[in-house]
């Protein structure tokens, strides 16, 4: 396997096309990571959710860290990761225009609400779900793309009788 750094524009590419990954925060120590969708702009991720544990922490800690992968097969995938900083676009006049600007984007998904409300049915302490657009300010940005080697295309690895798709 030939594992290939990805520039930067691959990198945004690729987050611009897959609009899911996972999303890392912490506190007090203590990582805690979850699936979430998310919507690209240059420099920036957009995100829905309600509040629970993760805008909880990521208030208290705003440094974060996404990842975002595309897997076709043991020997070809393509992974980036991104350092950055979370920012609450609250529900207040100065947030008003990128709050719209994060939904106009995020709505080119179907449903693209409907996951973070789920989320609520789930907690403990539900009441009524309290909706949160946020930011991740993209700071870093790196990408990993692997290929199959050439002994491995030879030695037949790459047939699909040997895929993990
Ligand atoms: C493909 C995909 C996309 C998603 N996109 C979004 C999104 O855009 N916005 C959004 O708000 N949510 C999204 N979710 C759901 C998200 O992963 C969380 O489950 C949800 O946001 C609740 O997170 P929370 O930190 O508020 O947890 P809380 O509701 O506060 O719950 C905390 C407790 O539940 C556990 N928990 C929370 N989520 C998960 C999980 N996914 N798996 C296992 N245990 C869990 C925690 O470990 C903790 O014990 C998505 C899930 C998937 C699979």
């Amino acid at each position: 396997m030939l594992i290939h750094d990805m520039n930067a524009q691959e990198c945004r590419d690729l987050l611009a096309r897959l609009g899911v990954g996972r999303l890392a925060c912490a506190r007090d120590n203590q990582p805690y990571i979850i699936p979430v969708y998310f919507a690209y702009e240059p420099d920036r991720l957009y995100g829905f959710a309600t509040i629970g544990r993760k805008i909880d922490w990521m208030r208290s800690n705003p440094l974060v860290c996404v990842e975002a992968d595309e897997v076709r097969t043991h020997f070809e995938w393509q992974s980036v990761i991104v350092l950055g900083r979370y920012e609450e676009y609250t529900d207040t006049p100065e947030y008003k225009e990128p709050r719209m600007k994060a939904q106009s984007l995020m709505e080119r998904r179907y449903l693209w609400w409907q996951t973070a409300y789920a989320a609520n049915q789930v907690r403990s302490n539900r009441g009524q779900a309290t909706p949160v657009f946020y930011c991740v300010h993209i700071e870093e940005i790196t990408g990993h793309r692997a290929s199959p080697d050439p002994t491995e295309i030879a030695a037949g690895f790459t047939s699909p009788s040997h895929m993990t798709e």
